[in-house]
């Protein structure tokens, strides 16, 4: 069914970049089988998943929607889709994206544009726009994001999906085309919580091939969203951040109306919300800015023709230096140079204390205001994102404009803890997210409340 629902919506939405029918039929017979034979099967065996084309799946085509690794073909899988394949669920293809996941529309695929199946004049988000949109247009159930600075949460909340980042290390990055190293995590993006639990408990958990995974067990995700769903947010403390609220870091007024609609929804749920103070999340975009085009310069070294992919301009007469630039020039789109770019000045001789070192030392200032802040509550609550999705190229020209998408969830990857986007209302005809942020390993607790407001 969802095959079919693909090939009736995908050519107007755009979310995949590759559709694995094949493959995706032989799973479904397979659990059949497993089904006619008796045997135990998990709870999400059977049904289908879309995943992120910047997870390498053995055997399919994996691109990060780059030309750099146009006709590649991964040897192996990624820790998360191993274990997508281990709990049988059908992987339904490949999706679209922001090249390398940089980006917060997905128009900065090399490939094509995915349209928000709300109003295909605007975007789905990005860089997991492909995800968001698949589930929203109904063409998966489920599907898998990677969120570097927002890339679950954003396109989840501008396509009213739900979208989880797990805490950083609880979720295998092994297999994973890395953009910065120490914020990328993988996570599920769903139509509700409870589904977005369910994908979580398949793939997460210690991964020794992944050397920043956290061994220790997996917060009860299902059990949390069980538990939300009953509608009980009594003794729930929850943290609203002052600092999102104010001059240049506030959100639209339809989206403060939605977020704050939902606010008194989870009184009404008995939860107790109290104003907190994070001062240094104000820094958490420029932060980001350099520590993420930091580590991308250094991941993105490898492309340089001759390992993987496209190699440019090798007529046999080029040097060795001449053929990888030429490779770079033509394999890299505009956002990816303009990260390379940035990020390799940052880290170079005479400017890494000042650029690079003080972001380091930003980072951890915000990571205390977290401390602090899950000393006196739960959980901290804010809109997903500052705007509703925008109309194709409206930030395009200006990238602190595009960068902007990600004012309110970066923080919570400088810190490495969870947090979830929830359909909160809409603005405008279109929905609105909210988010809620927990601390490392409290992964629990932000499903909890997520699947609460969805009740
Ligand atoms: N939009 C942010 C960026 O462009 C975050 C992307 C992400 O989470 N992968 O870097």
């Amino acid at each position: 069914a969802f095959l079919d629902r693909i090939a009736a919506v995908d050519g107007t939405v755009k979310a995949f970049l590759h559709v694995d029918r094949d493959g995706a039929l032989a799973t479904a017979a397979e659990v059949d089988a497993a089904v006619a034979a008796g045997e135990e099967l998990g709870p999400l065996a059977g049904v289908p998943v879309a995943i992120k084309d910047v997870v390498v799946t053995k055997g399919l085509p994996t691109t990060a929607a780059s030309k750099i690794l146009e006709g590649w073909i991964p040897p192996y899988d990624a820790t998360i889709v191993e274990r997508i394949k281990a709990a049988k669920l059908p992987i339904l293809g490949k999706t679209n994206m922001d090249e390398f996941a940089m980006g917060s529309s997905t128009e900065y695929s090399a490939y094509f544009k995915t349209l928000n199946p709300w109003d295909t004049g605007r975007i789905p988000g990005g860089s997991g726009g492909g995800s968001a949109a698949a589930v929203a247009a109904k063409m998966a159930p489920l599907a898998i994001g990677t969120d570097t600075g927002g890339s679950i949460r954003q396109p989840g909340a501008v396509t009213g999906t739900f979208g989880a980042k797990p805490t950083y290390g609880g979720n295998s990055r092994y297999g994973l085309i890395a953009f910065s190293s120490s914020l990328d995590t993988p996570g599920p993006v769903s139509r509700n919580a409870l589904d977005g639990a369910l994908l979580h408990e398949v793939i997460s958990g210690h991964d020794p091939r992944d050397s920043t995974s956290i061994d220790a067990p997996v917060p009860p995700v299902v059990e949390a969203a069980r538990l939300g769903a009953t509608g009980d947010l009594s003794g729930v403390k929850l943290g609203v951040v002052k600092e999102f609220k104010e001059g240049a870091d506030a959100a639209e007024p339809g989206v403060i109306a939605a977020y704050e609609a939902g606010i008194e929804q989870l009184v009404e749920l008995g939860a107790e919300i109290v104003e907190v103070s994070c001062p240094s999340f104000t820094y958490a975009l420029p932060t980001y800015y350099l520590i993420a085009p930091s580590e991308a310069s250094s991941n993105l070294a490898r492309y340089d023709g001759v390992r993987y992919g496209l190699r440019a301009g090798d007529d046999g007469k080029k040097s060795l230096e001449e053929v990888m630039s030429l490779t770079r020039e033509a394999g890299f789109g505009p956002e990816v140079k303009r990260r390379i770019i940035l990020g390799t000045y940052a880290l170079s001789a005479g400017y890494v204390d000042a650029f690079y070192g003080k972001a380091q030392k930003v980072r951890t200032l915000i990571k205390q205001d977290f401390e602090r802040a899950f000393e006196q509550v739960d959980a901290l609550i804010s809109p997903t994102t500052p705007f509703i999705a925008f109309e194709f190229g409206a930030r395009t020209g200006d990238p602190y404009q595009m960068y902007l998408a990600d004012l309110y969830t970066i923080p919570t990857n400088m810190y490495g803890g969870p947090g979830v986007s929830v359909p909160v209302g809409l603005s405008e005809g279109m929905p609105v997210g909210l988010q809620v942020m927990g601390p490392v390993l409290g992964d629990d607790i932000t499903y909890r409340v997520a699947a609460a407001l969805e009740s």
